[in-house]
């Protein structure tokens, strides 16, 4: 069965929010065991992102610390959203954090990192199919700004659920992920 990825955003976004706290904590943790797969040696500066925690989003801030403790020489930076033109850039990460208009944390703008600096990318999500193509939150955030990256970022996606069948209405703009972690399984595309 194909299906279109609005379709899919709607699926998605319900069965993310069904679930509880605690499915929810069981998730993080298998999730960080995929995590812990990866290769993180030639990752300078990571690209993260902060969790809204009443939508259900996976806990990076798990993840987090998880890498700092093991790689502690790896910085981490976050996105700050320019909401009017839908487009972010990423910041150093900061000591006080300030809320958007979305109610996501911020980093102060004291250190921005162009796209080309950044090797690694944890990329928020609400599902992906089998060729690695994402479903966000249906404004391109993502999209845009990874058009302006290299082809070496390497784009992992964070998903509590596992792949949906293709999508078939996905565009020239959508950049698809290198590879995509699951509570259970880590999916590389090409
Ligand atoms: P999402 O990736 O958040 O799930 P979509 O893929 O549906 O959302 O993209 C949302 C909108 O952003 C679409 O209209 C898409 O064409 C537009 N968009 C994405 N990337 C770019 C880009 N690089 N330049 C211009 N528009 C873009
Ligand atoms: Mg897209």
């Amino acid at each position: 069965m194909h299906i279109t990825k609005a379709e899919a955003r709607k699926i998605l976004a319900q069965k993310r929010a069904a679930l509880t706290d605690s499915e929810c904590m069981k998730l993080d943790d298998l999730l960080l065991i995929q995590l812990q797969r990866i290769d993180w040696s030639s990752t300078s500066i990571l690209a993260s992102f902060y969790p809204l925690a009443h939508k259900n989003e996976p806990n990076t801030l798990l993840f987090e610390k998880y890498i700092k403790t093991l790689y502690p020489f790896i910085r981490f930076c976050y996105p700050i959203v320019q909401a009017k033109i839908n487009a972010m850039d990423f910041y150093f990460e900061t000591e006080t954090l300030q809320l958007n208009a979305f109610g996501i944390q911020e980093p102060l703008p004291f250190n921005k990192v162009t796209p080309d600096l950044i090797d690694s990318m944890l990329v928020p999500l609400l599902g992906f199919d089998q060729k690695g193509h994402r479903v966000g939150f249906g404004k391109g955030y993502y999209d845009r700004y990874l058009a302006k990256a290299g082809k070496d970022l390497q784009k992992i996606g964070v998903s509590y659920f596992e792949p949906m069948d293709n999508f078939t209405d996905t565009n020239e703009f959508d950049v698809p992920l290198t590879c995509c972690i699951t509570p259970w399984n880590t999916y590389e595309f090409e």
